[in-house]
């Protein structure tokens, strides 16, 4: 039977022998390289040994490597995999119908499992080679919760210690994210606390702040590096996730083979970079590889526009500036979204893959407007059934969007969005929304020049 009579199903479920057994790596498809990371002090590039104090050996080697197209994934990663694993991809027959779009629209759903979102996929990587080093455990910073408690869980299946840093806020504010983590068996601290030199000094310089996402990296990288046995790991950003997170991408593509479905507009949502990486490599792939093309669409948020009205250059990873310097679209490592942002993707800065194909022309941004983020969230839950992260809602926004223009020009366009996780701990923020109470806010020019001029100008 040819593939294209094969009746599409609601969703559509691989076999657990088409879970992916290999990484797929961008880069060794890309022309222009990422730019490498660089040391603050000397401005070169990090080599292995720089990162050895930091991170895991074998994850030192993927982040390096711009060459290998496909990394075989370990076996017992593999069998962790399978506990959630393959995740459905969706047919959005109701969405479509209540739009009445002629577009087609498919989701792939990550949302899957306890951590709720697809930072599981990068989680149990991470803790398996820590595991295979030898090590005694890791240390995280978490700000909303999704990448700690991943890690919790990753980390207790391989008997690892976990040691959380949690901006203090959002461990006052969210005590059933900070459970989820303990019951796996993490230690959660408030950041920043009184055990790290950076924590007390922080303390001591602004007394009673609750946190923020910078803070409780330096002190996770601080115990890290002082710790015998120890290491620091990262949910996002870095090659070495997006790298994991191809798990996505791939399987979606294989579900596509086997019905012939072809999208001509892929979508993801965009914090740091690594589910929108994930969902696309292998057409990225294709596309760099002139085999086909697609339109990529990035959606951020309109009160964290990395991509739309950031600067390409070298800045620093962390608020702390303890981390090394990479070159991505940044808005400026002090840049902090309004207080009244509700939905994630509040990293000052942007994956140095995604950034180079932006700058290179092979994928588009945009940005959403939370109230409109949420106005799709509320569509989305009503007629599909599942309540989304704010987060993965902005990449319904857009598939709504461009579904919608389909309606006006008649076109059948096949849309893939990625839904990345479930908004079960994100009530405060559809609270707001559905008491009215949410606003939009979009930094001034004059803001953001503030936030570039502290961006260190290396000339690079
Ligand atoms: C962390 C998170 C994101 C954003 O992170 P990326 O690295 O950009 O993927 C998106 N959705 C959910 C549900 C998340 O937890």
């Amino acid at each position: 039977m040819a593939a294209e009579t094969k009746k599409i199903p609601y969703k559509i479920y691989l076999e657990e022998n088409e879970i992916p057994t290999s990484w797929y790596n961008m880069r060794a498809d890309m022309k222009n390289k990422p730019a490498p990371l660089i040391h603050p002090g000397t401005l070169q590039p990090l080599k292995f040994e720089d990162m050895q104090p930091i991170f895991c050996d074998e994850l030192i080697r993927q982040e390096l490597d711009d060459e290998t197209a496909f990394i075989p994934i370990p076996q017992p990663i593999q069998d962790f995999y399978k506990m959630y694993r393959p995740s459905p991809l969706t047919h959005a027959v109701f969405l479509e119908e209540a739009l009445g779009t002629p577009a087609h629209i498919y989701y792939k759903f990550e949302g899957n499992n306890t951590s709720g979102s697809h930072k599981l996929n990068s989680a149990i990587a991470q803790a398996y080679y820590a595991k295979e080093q030898g090590l005694k455990g890791v240390t995280t910073e978490t700000g909303a919760g999704q990448w700690g408690t991943a890690l919790s869980m990753a980390c207790s299946f391989f008997n690892l210690d976990c040691k959380v840093y949690m901006v203090k806020v959002s461990y006052e504010q969210k005590p059933f994210r900070r459970e989820v983590m303990r019951t796996y068996g993490a230690t959660v601290t408030p950041s920043p606390s009184m055990e790290t030199n950076i924590g007390r000094a922080i303390n001591a310089e602004h007394p009673g702040t609750t946190g923020s996402l910078g803070c409780a990296i330096s002190e996770a990288v601080e115990v890290a590096t002082t710790s015998e046995g120890y290491r620091y790991e990262l949910g996002s950003v870095l090659n070495q996730v997006l790298l994991h997170q191809s798990v996505i991408g791939l399987e979606v593509k294989t579900a596509c083979d086997k019905y012939g479905i072809k999208p001509d507009i892929i979508i993801g949502c965009a914090g740091g970079g690594s589910n929108l990486g994930g969902l696309i490599a292998p057409f990225m792939g294709e596309k760099l590889r002139g085999e086909a093309d697609y339109r990529i669409i990035a959606v951020e948020p309109a009160s964290c526009p990395s991509f739309t009205r950031g600067k390409f250059v070298y800045d620093f990873a962390d608020t702390g500036k303890v981390c090394p310097m990479a070159k991505m679209y940044t808005l400026g490592h002090d840049y902090i979204p309004s207080p009244n942002h509700a939905g994630g993707l509040r990293y000052h800065g942007m994956s140095p893959i995604l950034s180079q194909l932006y700058h290179d022309g092979y994928m588009e941004a945009r940005t959403a407007e939370q109230s409109k983020v949420f106005e799709a969230a509320e569509l989305f839950a009503r007629v599909e059934g599942t309540l989304p992260a704010p987060e993965s809602s902005h990449a319904i926004r857009a598939a709504i969007d461009e579904a919608l223009k389909c309606k006006e020009t008649g076109e059948e366009k096949t849309i893939i969005f990625g839904l990345t996780g479930t908004g079960y701990f994100d009530m405060t923020a559809y609270e707001a929304y559905n008491d009215g109470r949410m606003t939009d806010y979009i930094p001034s020019d004059e803001e953001l020049a503030e936030s570039f001029a502290k961006i260190p100008d290396l000339g690079l």
